[in-house]
Parts: structure tokens; sequence; C-alpha cells
């Protein structure tokens, strides 16, 4: 069976023109799934009956199954997804889950969703990291995290499903497991349905990849699809860097800045965000934080200093808050847009970024690739 979910709309069209239908069914079946949250062929009421029932014996509309969703006291919301799939997972027949965070302020609403099930690049600072990794999501598990989160919020809210006017996720960013740039093709997919006026129609400015700086990737995907850039930065110089965000063995931070300048010219966003988790005593220095003037001075960008979140055996602690304060003034003296990540969802232990830091690991991730391999 084919999985409609897995499409975007020019592949959809396709996939009608390959079974002698007009190329605009795409568009009407992109805006029952997607805008619409309907996956019931028989519901499809402007599709002929013919071709549903065709439809319906030649292809499915799948989506991941919700395991658990919690809401945290401030209004934080995460669901754990099932992503065990009989076609691709391993042999072991243990579950694969990920976690989605929606994050409600008062301008906006964000969800944070993952790429993949665990991370290769080992990231010394990350839970995800530290577990090892699975494997890459499919289009329909990235877009079925979004879909899941709207349907969801928007029921609850009292909405109707029919009723598209009103959009509770305003912004997503790709910041939860996994690094994007490492599964491109199902991400770039997953981002043109987000910007897709007949799914969700997002703007390229609302919709952030975070990379941890994957050069090459970052060069296709200011052409295929330039959303809003985060790069993962969270050390001044090459030696810390190394051990922190080990990817920078193979892509130094030159060679990074110089990349993020090469996005800008694409991108829907004048500025880069740079993410720095604060690690105590590790990169949190007043030295430390003149080092990076120096490191992104050729770059427009506006930093995010990140508390790191504990997690156990990690051998890190979180910076004091005085020195997260000395460290953020001593940013924005030199003219710098600084913002300090508020820590939401404790309850829930929803910290986005390093979403699967609690959740209990049942897949056995031991793999890793070696970076040299990374694309
Ligand atoms: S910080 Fe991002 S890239 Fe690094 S290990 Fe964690 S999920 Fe992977």
């Amino acid at each position: 069976m084919i999985n409609l979910f897995n499409y975007n709309q020019l592949q959809l069209a396709d996939y009608f023109a390959s079974i002698g239908e007009k190329p605009f069914r795409a568009k009407q079946l992109m805006r029952w799934m997607h805008h619409f949250g309907v996956y019931d062929f028989t519901q499809m009421t402007d599709i002929a009956k013919s071709l549903r029932e065709k439809l319906a014996v030649d292809t499915e509309i799948t989506l991941p199954n919700v395991q658990l969703e919690q809401v945290s006291n401030d209004g934080t919301r995460k669901w754990l997804i099932d992503v065990n799939n009989k076609v691709t997972d391993d042999k072991n027949g243990v579950a694969n889950s990920i976690e989605t965070v929606f994050i409600p302020e008062d301008d906006r609403g964000t969800l944070c969703i993952s790429s993949q099930v665990g991370c290769a690049l080992a990231c010394t600072f990350c839970s995800t990291g530290a577990q090892g990794f699975n494997r890459n999501l499919s289009v329909s598990e990235i877009i079925g995290q979004l879909a899941i989160a709207n349907k969801s919020l928007r029921s609850e809210s009292g909405y109707d499903l029919l009723s598209v006017n009103d959009r509770i996720i305003s912004n997503v960013v790709m910041m939860g497991m996994g690094e994007p740039l490492t599964n491109y093709d199902n991400v770039v997919t997953a981002m043109q349905i987000m910007l897709d006026d007949s799914a969700y129609g997002l703007s390229r400015r609302r919709v952030t990849l975070s990379t941890s700086g994957v050069v090459p990737a970052m060069d296709r995907l200011k052409e295929d699809c330039p959303v809003a850039l985060a790069v993962s930065l969270h050390a001044p110089n090459d030696a810390l860097r190394d051990v922190l965000v080990p990817i920078n063995k193979k892509y130094p931070i030159k060679e990074l800045m110089a990349a993020c300048n090469r996005y800008l010219e694409k991108a829907p966003r004048d500025f880069v965000t740079f993410e720095y988790v604060m690690l105590d005593g590790v990169n949190d220095t007043v030295e430390h934080a003149h080092e990076l003037l120096e490191v992104i001075k050729h770059v427009p960008c506006k930093l995010n200093l990140i508390p790191f979140n504990p997690f156990p055996n990690s051998g890190y602690e979180t910076s004091k808050a005085s020195h997260i304060r000395v460290f953020r003034d001593i940013l924005m003296q030199a003219g710098y847009v600084v913002t300090v990540r508020k820590t939401r969802g404790d309850d829930i232990d929803a910290a986005c970024g390093q979403l699967a830091g609690k959740v209990l690991d049942k897949t056995k991730r031991t793999k890793t690739i070696p970076i040299e391999a990374v694309a």
C-alpha cells in the first residue's frame, strides 16, 4: 500500500498522473489530509466516488500512533509518539518512540518536531546523542507530528476541524530528536508540506531548521527549501567544539560561519540564530564570551543561550544564573540580540532540544555513524 502521507503536492500529482488522473487531484487530497485532517476517503466529497474507491484499494493515509499526551502546568504539551513500523524497524520488535512538544506563548504557538529516532552525531551535552541512532523518520512520521498536534490542539480548543482560520501552531522548529540535515530528503519534503498553502500554509520565516552544522547540506537547503536557520554552535573555538559537537572535526567553525553567510543569501530572515548551551565552567566564562564575539562577528545573527538541562551521567552541570547573566550582558553590550531560553514544561520533561532526556529508552540504540560518513 502507498502511504499518501509521505508525498508533497508535486509527488502526489505525479502519482495521480501515473494512474491516469488529473494533477489537480493532488491539491484536493492535500487539503483533505493536511488542511482538514480528514483521512477517510469516503468523507472526501469533492473527489469522484470511483477514484475514492480506487484510492481505498491501492493507498492508505497512515500517521504514527500517539502513545501518550501530557500537558504541563504552564500549558506546554508533549506527545510521545510510537514510530514502530513493521517494514522499516529493527527486527527485535522493540518500540521506537519520539517526542513532539508544543510551547504556547502570548504571541505564538511553537511546535518542536523530531527528525530521527535518536541521533548519530553524539554531541556530548545532548541526551539524544547519548542514546545513539536508530533510524531516520519517514516523511509521514515527520509531518505526522504536526498533523497530530494540530488536530489535538484544534479539537480541544473547540475549533471546528473544517475551519482553518484559527492557527494555534504558528511556528515549527525542527529542533527535536535528530540532526535534520542527515535525513535531508524526508525533512525537506515534510517542510515543503508545512509551507504548502493547501496543507499547513506556514511562511518560511515561521519554520526553523536547527542544525549542528552539516555544511554541504546547508548549501543544498538554501536552494531547495530556505527556511529560517538556527545553528547549534555551543563553543567559541574548534578545540572545545570538537568535544561538544564532534561534527566540528569535519566542518570546523570557520567553514560553518562561511556556510551561514552563504545561507543568508536565500534565507527568509536576514540573520542566523546561534544556539549556545550554557555548561558550568566549560563554555560559560567571560573569556569564552569574548571569543564568541570574535567568531560570529562577520555573520548577521541573534543568539539564544540555553541553560543546560541535566541528564544522568552527562558529566555536565548547568551554568550558574549569575554566569549566564554576565555572559549575556557581554554579548548584548556588543550590540547583539540575546535571549535566554526559559525552561518550559519541567513537570513533563519537555525541554526542547533535549527531548529524549528522560524517556525510557526501549530501542537498544547503539549505532553511531563516523563523522567522516556524514554528508
Ligand atoms: S544536539 Fe542535535 S545533532 Fe547533536 S546529538 Fe543532539 S540531536 Fe544530534
